[in-house]
């Protein structure tokens, strides 16, 4: 037993040596990253709850947790901050709004790449992409998370006990440099890399396509599963699923009566004995796979006649 234990607390040999203490680091595990404890994919969850603005406390612990990290590497400028966030803890304020901020945005022009130009109901995730330049932004998002993060985020070199080296993912630091620039400018940059890195995180993974938009109540939510087909007729949260309901089922009436008003013009343009009803449903049936009865055209008559006209008048 003795030997297990004591095996335990010697360098294993795929870990990586500290630049504090120059031995093997303790990380900070996924599970224990505020923000990280709950659903069943943790990134996933720990976005939306950024993204909701409902959990700034979380976002708050998230912050505080790694720059607890970032203040061990002790500089002068670095000193003097320290005691004003002491002093003055609503200072994060800033750090906070600028990560919720940035990540809206950038959860906004991810998901609005997969919309269709020219009809907003009309939603494709499998088409969502960093490169395009959407509509009334000022860059794609790639630019944008390589202005906030990638340019300055190198990765980090770290060796093994036996001298090995193992290119470490690391989390953004704060930019101590950027203090020339005033305590608001740096705790908002910091937010944005936050932000910036947090996502690009999720767009690496396997759920980058599960993250949707409601258009009803514009809130955020997830799929359970990646949605890869396209949607016409809007995206809904849970929540507002039966307005989506509603939209499909006006949708597709309204497009089973524009069959029937076709049928209708082709059939009188080469008969003169009146339209058959029974033939008209049939007909709207070919196309809908519905199965209507003659009953069904005569309960829209009136509703089919209007479309003839209106077919007919713009034909001219
Ligand atoms: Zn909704």
């Amino acid at each position: 037993m003795t030997e297990i234990t004591q095996s335990r607390k010697t360098t294993r040999k795929g870990d990586t040596l500290s630049s504090l203490s120059g031995h093997a680091h303790n990380y900070i595990g996924a599970l224990t990253v505020p923000g990280f404890e709950d659903g069943p994919i943790p990134l996933l969850s720990f976005i939306l709850k950024v993204l909701d603005g409902e959990h700034r406390h979380m976002v708050r612990q998230h912050l505080e947790c790694f720059l607890y990290f970032d203040f061990q590497m002790r500089t002068p400028e670095m000193d003097e901050f320290i005691e004003h966030l002491k002093d003055d803890p609503g200072l994060l304020v800033y750090a906070i709004d600028s990560m919720i901020a940035t990540m809206r945005v950038m959860a906004d022009m991810w998901i609005d790449s997969g919309k269709s130009g020219t009809d907003r109901d009309v939603d494709t995730p499998a088409d969502r992409n960093v490169e395009d330049t959407l509509p009334k932004r000022p860059c794609s998002l790639f630019l944008m998370i390589d202005r906030i993060l990638l340019r300055n985020y190198p990765p980090r070199t770290k060796m093994r006990r036996d001298g090995s080296l193992e290119i470490e993912n690391t989390y953004p630091r704060f930019d101590s440099k950027m203090l020339q620039w005033g305590h608001k400018t740096a705790l908002e940059e910091h937010g944005k890399r936050w932000a910036a890195f947090r996502f690009s995180q999720l767009l690496d993974s396997p759920y980058s396509r599960h993250i949707s938009r409601c258009d009803y109540c514009k809130s955020y939510f997830a799929y359970r599963r990646a949605r890869l087909r396209m949607v016409k007729h809007g995206v809904f949260c849970p929540d507002c699923e039966g307005q989506g309901s509603m939209k499909r089922t006006k949708s597709s009436r309204t497009n089973r009566l524009d069959t029937a008003a076709k049928r209708w013009i082709d059939w009188e343009s080469s008969n003169v004995e009146p339209v058959p009803l029974e033939w008209v449903a049939e007909e709207v049936n070919k196309s809908h796979g519905t199965e209507f009865r003659r009953r069904w055209v005569s309960q829209h008559l009136e509703e089919i006649q209007e479309r003839v006209e209106a077919l007919r008048n713009a034909k001219g």
